[in-house]
């Protein structure tokens, strides 16, 4: 029987790998290690009681008794805390879904590769912080990393193990998130409420509102060249406001193969969990006659300066990523808690890649997880408002 795990289980990428499990057909084929979830402990409790995981583990210790309360005569063990997810990422896993959000996500992440199971990867921080070392972890435990981000899992598709030399570039596709029509000038008035709706997917508020920056493409440009091994300029962002083509592989000879879906993150879980075998997913099939037409657009970096940043965080390597991470997520807290403009976070984050870049130790690549949250916590300390 499989084992699995997923981490992040009460967000939205994790919700839907809950969904996969008890309704993918082949429940009775799983055995669940551990869900883990924050602040949400009825739905945790709830899923817990459905999956019947080994442990149920919320990240925060001051909520473990009404975790305990909640999951009272369902034999699930109730555990709670950092070293607690750490735990549960050891335990013997085959496959792990990685959807907590943030750079959070890295050390269960780290841990769970160690212990050998295979990381289908949400949580694209992990490799916008620590690419190389995620990449040696696994390497190390004779395991892979499986890409969940849809546009991730669809350049993984249209690869189809392809060798990298016959590739001239790569396009990853962005709806241009909430504010894709807005005039330039009513961009800094944006409120939180407004940047916390998306067009075409359903998804937690941090990756909906990093859409209408594009900070979210970026990270994904960065995740791409990580994941993918390609080559900064080999990566291309397309607008394309009807998100029904995910990603694009463009090859020497000319020709361009693309992975087409309908906006459901249960068709990348889905691949990840079935991988490398295909199966029949709980996913609407496209109905492009139905559509009558896609359109694209080029990104107006004007409108989207973290696309540019991007390009500088590869370009620096090293540290630059879990800077660039770290100083995002603060500037994405400020611009929440309403400390600053929704047009304030891309400056934030390039004064203090400018500042930190100035820092020994700067350009090399972060060696171990210590390494990564020294950066992360200088980042988010410099990009306070
Ligand atoms: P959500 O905000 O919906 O969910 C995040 C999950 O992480 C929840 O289970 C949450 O618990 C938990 N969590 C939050 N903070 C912590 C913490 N400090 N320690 C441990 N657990 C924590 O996020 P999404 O599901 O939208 O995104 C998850 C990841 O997947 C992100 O990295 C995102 O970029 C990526 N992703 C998301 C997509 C989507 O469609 N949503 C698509 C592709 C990638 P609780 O809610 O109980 O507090």
């Amino acid at each position: 029987m499989r084992r699995v795990s997923i981490f992040g289980a009460t967000g939205s990428v994790g919700a839907n790998g809950v969904d996969l499990l008890r309704h993918g057909g082949e429940a009775e084929a799983y055995h669940v290690v551990a869900l883990t979830g924050g602040r949400n402990i009825a739905r945790l409790a709830e899923m817990a009681r459905v999956l019947r995981p080994e442990v149920a583990v919320t990240a925060h210790p001051e909520l473990l008794d009404d975790l305990r309360s909640a999951l009272e005569g369902s034999g699930v063990q109730a555990a709670a805390g950092e070293a607690a997810l750490q735990e549960a990422a050891a335990r013997p896993a085959d496959w792990v879904l990685s959807a907590i959000v943030g750079a959070a996500g890295l050390a269960p992440g780290l841990t769970a590769l160690a212990q050998g199971g295979v990381l289908a990867l949400a949580n694209k921080e992990s490799l916008v912080c620590a690419g190389d070392l995620l990449r040696r972890t696994a390497a190390a435990a004779g395991t892979t990393i499986l890409p969940v981000d849809s546009e991730h899992s669809a350049l993984f598709q249209a690869l189809g193990g392809d060798n990298l030399d016959s590739v001239k570039d790569v396009t990853i596709t962005a709806s241009g998130g909430a504010f894709r029509d807005w005039p330039l000038e009513r961009l800094a008035a944006a409120t939180v409420a407004e940047a916390s709706t998306h067009p075409n997917w359903a998804m937690g508020q941090r990756i909906t509102i990093d859409s209408a920056s594009m900070f979210n493409k970026a990270m994904e440009v960065i995740e791409a060249k990580e994941f993918f091994g390609l080559k900064p300029d080999q990566i291309k962002v397309l607008v394309h406001p009807e998100s029904i083509i995910h990603a694009m592989v463009t090859h020497h000879d000319g020709g361009t193969l693309a992975h087409l879906g309908a906006p459901d993150m249960r068709h990348a879980i889905g691949y990840a969990l079935h991988w490398p075998q295909r199966q029949a997913l709980p996913v609407p099939a496209l109905d492009l006659a139905a559509l009558g037409s896609l359109t694209f657009r080029a990104p107006d970096e004007n409108r989207w300066p973290a696309l540019r940043l991007a390009r500088e965080v590869m370009t620096a390597g090293g540290a630059a990523g879990a800077v660039f991470n770290a100083a995002k997520e603060q500037a994405l807290d400020d611009f929440i808690g309403g400390r600053i403009r929704f047009t304030d976070m891309a400056p934030r984050v390039e004064a203090t890649l400018a500042a930190l870049s100035r820092e020994d130790g700067f350009g090399a690549d972060p060696d171990s997880l210590e390494s990564v949250l020294f950066w992360d916590g200088l980042a988010r300390r410099k990009a306070a408002a």
